[in-house]
């Protein structure tokens, strides 16, 4: 019955023609990815982990090893707009931040991107992911942070001035007094954006920061 569901469903809508973990044109079974990049990316599950240096994070928590297939959907909901992944990362990164369960958290707060930019893309992904995974931890997510200074040239820059390019890039825009925020992200590399952001939220008065990502960058992976 639901071979023949599916069968009809196909004639009405073609299936998607690409896999968003790896392109493929063979399309893809189920959760916007083939058979290939399922497995795949199921090998990569990361779950709780160390938090970047510097001492902000009281705990992290990562879905997935960066690369293979967990870039593909980073870069498919970044760069070519497909926030109907949202959810299937979203739901990844709640499963991940339950093994670093009880925090006491009470809100998310996405990662924010300069207005430019979110002028450019249409959408903060950061934001997108902290809402879906909200929903299923049950906490609500509030967009906290405003994004001062637009790093996107720090690449050019050295790691001392990078890191003073970053240092004051975020501000908080909403009362955070006593509150302990789970920071979200799409990828967490070297850690400076998500430190900077931390330090932004406890200068406000945030009890306690925890970082929770779709994606870690660990370089043995
Ligand atoms: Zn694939």
């Amino acid at each position: 019955m639901n071979r023949l569901f599916d069968a009809l469903l196909g004639l009405i809508y073609p299936r998607r023609a690409q896999c968003m973990g790896c392109g493929s044109q063979a399309g893809f079974e189920r959760d916007w990815l083939c058979e290939d990049c399922r497995q795949q990316l199921a090998r990569r599950w990361a779950g709780p982990g160390q938090p970047p240096p510097g001492g902000m994070f009281l705990g992290a928590a990562y879905g997935y090893h960066y690369g293979g297939p967990a870039g593909g959907l980073v870069r498919s909901l970044k760069y070519r707009g497909v926030t109907r992944l949202a959810p299937m990362m979203g739901r990844a990164m709640a499963s991940a931040f339950d093994g670093i369960q009880p925090t006491g958290a009470d809100c998310l707060v996405p990662v924010p991107m300069h207005r430019k930019r979110l002028r450019q893309r249409g959408f903060n992904h950061a934001a997108l992911l902290a809402r879906e995974a909200g929903t299923l931890l049950a906490l609500p997510t509030l967009e906290a942070l405003e994004r001062v200074r637009n790093t996107r040239q720090q690449a050019r820059l050295s790691a001392s001035k990078r890191r003073r390019n970053m240092d004051d890039a975020f501000k908080a825009v909403e009362d955070v007094r006593g509150r302990r925020v789970i920071l979200v992200d799409d990828v967490c590399t070297t850690g400076a954006t998500a430190n900077a952001c931390a330090k932004a939220l406890l200068d406000a008065g945030a009890e306690a920061v925890y970082l929770l990502c779709f994606a870690v960058a660990s370089e043995d992976k």
